[in-house]
């Protein structure tokens, strides 16, 4: 295979997963109208896939997804990215080991993002995947690269693959998109806990120790083996 035929290929790759997985944000609650997008980036290239702008989600397909490079400007594609393309790219560019950004305005996480309050670690699946907090980040205007310093200086050194950008909503990394996608439907789904969980009561805090025990035993030995762990 060509290297440019192997380009294609991971680059087509990507398209279908992108695409796919905006289902993901619709199935569990996640948006509303055409609020959120995912990202993925094309394995072994300076390359990321990402939503188009203004797209009614059951209207994509892997050909409507759009490929920028990591400075955010369109190498394929018929249609404009995402409006948080800046933000996305700003991302990969400076955190090598993120695969996978998804943004929402998921209810529950922007509820807590409203009032810049991080989501405590009271649940030990919080622990699990979060290893502490939900973190805030700062508030920072859309469309240049405020956002995506916001969520690297926050991210950067956090276990949280999750965080709340203040006033404005959800932004999650991984490996790859499928892992970002699911931090983000497990964000949504602690947010909206431990607000139910601060209705009638103070939620118990877990003690670090505790915490770091269960994110270990998660991140390292849970699921199965030697397949993904999600
Ligand atoms: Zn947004």
């Amino acid at each position: 295979m060509t290297v440019l035929a192997s380009v294609a290929t991971v680059v087509a790759s990507a398209r279908a997963e992108v695409s796919a997985l905006h289902g993901e944000l619709v199935r569990y609650g996640l948006v509303a109208w055409t609020s959120g997008n995912v990202s993925a980036r094309v394995p072994g290239t300076d390359l990321m896939v990402i939503k188009p702008s203004g797209v009614s989600y059951d209207d994509l397909t892997p050909s409507s997804m759009v490929v920028c490079d990591l400075d955010g400007t369109v190498v394929d594609g018929d249609l404009s990215p995402s409006s948080d393309t800046a933000t996305h790219a700003y991302v990969y560019r400076h955190m090598p080991q993120v695969g996978g950004v998804v943004h929402t305005h998921s209810t529950y996480g922007c509820a807590w993002a409203a009032r810049g309050e991080p989501v405590p670690c009271v649940l030990t699946a919080m622990a699990d995947e979060f290893g502490g907090e939900i973190p805030v980040g700062p508030f920072a205007p859309i469309g240049d690269d405020a956002i995506g310093r916001g969520i690297v200086s926050t991210l950067a050194g956090h276990r949280s693959p999750a965080v709340l950008m203040q006033n404005h909503g959800v932004f999650t990394i991984g490996k790859d998109a499928r892992a970002a996608v699911k931090a983000a439907v497990m964000c949504e789904d602690v947010a909206r806990t431990v607000h139910l969980a601060r209705q009638l009561g103070s939620p118990l805090p877990i003690p670090a120790a505790d915490i770091d025990r269960l994110y270990d035993r998660y991140q390292n030995a849970y699921g199965q083996r030697p397949a993904s762990r999600e």
